[in-house]
């Protein structure tokens, strides 16, 4: 078999490609315009069994091209990271809703199994905790950037379960919650990667706000299992599914265990959210997953284990700093 991973240069995108080579005999074609990932995250790989295409999901002819040799895809291409969405408003909404419309209808034409990478952004500012998948959504203003990402992103879902519905096509989504781990950058406001490289840097760890906002953190080797079984999962088939772990961390917490655990002597630093993101923005204090539906499903849920994330990602961080001496 033949599977296309869009967005699979990206940090997701390329542990889903390592644990397809490892855990499949399939081939894997990957399409990606590497605005976010990059070609070094599948660097490492070397084998016939990969395709790296250049390509961009909002070119409908592209996307049918590499669709055509698909037996299943995976939809994770996206425009991805707060500092990204704020930045380039347009060029991000028609990446997440044309890109998203163009794999769906080009997968729709033989009914070629598609996986949807959704977000917890959709919940916006809900404070319905813990968020399940039929829970209401809270959103800002139009007038504020950042709810443009969960508006794509929930219309991607509307579509995702249209093409369902209307014309029989095999679809799984899943609301990723805070996924991280070794790979994921900090370039575009992510705040795991963000404070571990100022921690081995030496710098202040910058903590947007007060810091008692909370996630839940999940190690992207969890969210590329569950991503792939729940595929292969005609019952996921037409339905949302939220992809997390249970267990809340504040961003002071994440700080100063970032701290701990590098044995850096930097110390803590607040900055107003304004002043990173301008004086409209908005964050949501909390966020936590209801998992029963996944683990009703596929019979298991994301470990929650930020040591062993930080330890993965910490270990990533140092061992490229020995290699690059
Ligand atoms: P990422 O930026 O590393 O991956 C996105 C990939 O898509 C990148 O490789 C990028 O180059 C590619 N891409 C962007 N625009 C494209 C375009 N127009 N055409 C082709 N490729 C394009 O981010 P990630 O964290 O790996 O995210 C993967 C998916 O998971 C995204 O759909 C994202 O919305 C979703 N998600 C991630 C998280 C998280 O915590 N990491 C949370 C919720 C949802």
């Amino acid at each position: 078999m033949t599977i296309l991973v869009t967005g699979g240069s990206g940090f997701i995108g390329s542990h889903l490609v390592d644990h397809l080579l490892s855990e499949t005999n399939d081939d894997v074609v990957v399409f990606d315009d590497l605005s976010t990932g990059t070609a070094d995250n599948l660097a490492h790989l070397d084998t016939d069994r990969v395709d790296i295409r250049d390509g961009d999901v909002r070119d409908a002819d592209a996307v049918v091209d590499a669709v055509a040799d698909a037996d299943a895809i995976y939809h994770l291409a996206a425009a991805v990271g707060v500092k990204n969405i704020v930045e380039k408003p347009l060029t991000s909404l028609q990446t997440n809703l044309q890109g998203t419309e163009n794999v769906l209808e080009a997968a729709a034409e033989d009914r070629t199994p598609v996986f949807l990478a959704s977000s917890s952004e959709v919940y916006g500012k809900s404070e319905d905790f813990p968020f399940s998948e039929d829970d209401d959504r809270v959103l800002g203003p139009t007038s504020t950037p950042r709810w443009s990402y969960a508006a794509a992103k929930a219309t991607d879902e509307f579509l995702a379960l249209a093409y369902h519905d209307e014309r029989d096509l095999p679809v799984a989504v899943a609301r990723f919650f805070n996924v991280v781990g070794p790979r994921q950058t900090g370039q575009y406001g992510m705040v795991v990667p963000t404070f571990v490289e100022q921690a081995l840097a030496g710098e202040d760890l910058t903590v947007y706000g007060d810091g008692t906002q909370t996630r839940c953190f999940t190690h992207v080797s969890d969210a590329v299992e569950i991503t792939h079984e729940l595929l292969d999962a005609e019952v996921a088939h037409g339905e949302v599914f939220n992809v997390g772990s249970t267990e809340p961390t504040s961003i002071n917490d994440l700080a100063e265990r970032v701290i701990e655990v590098t044995g850096t002597d930097s110390e803590i630093t607040h900055v107003p959210f304004e002043e990173v993101y301008g004086k409209d923005f908005e964050e949501p204090d909390h966020r936590r997953a209801d998992v029963s539906k996944l683990r009703k499903t596929l019979g298991r849920v994301p470990e929650s284990n930020l040591d062993r994330i930080l330890h993965d990602i910490i270990d990533e961080r140092t061992n490229e700093a020995v290699v690059s001496e």
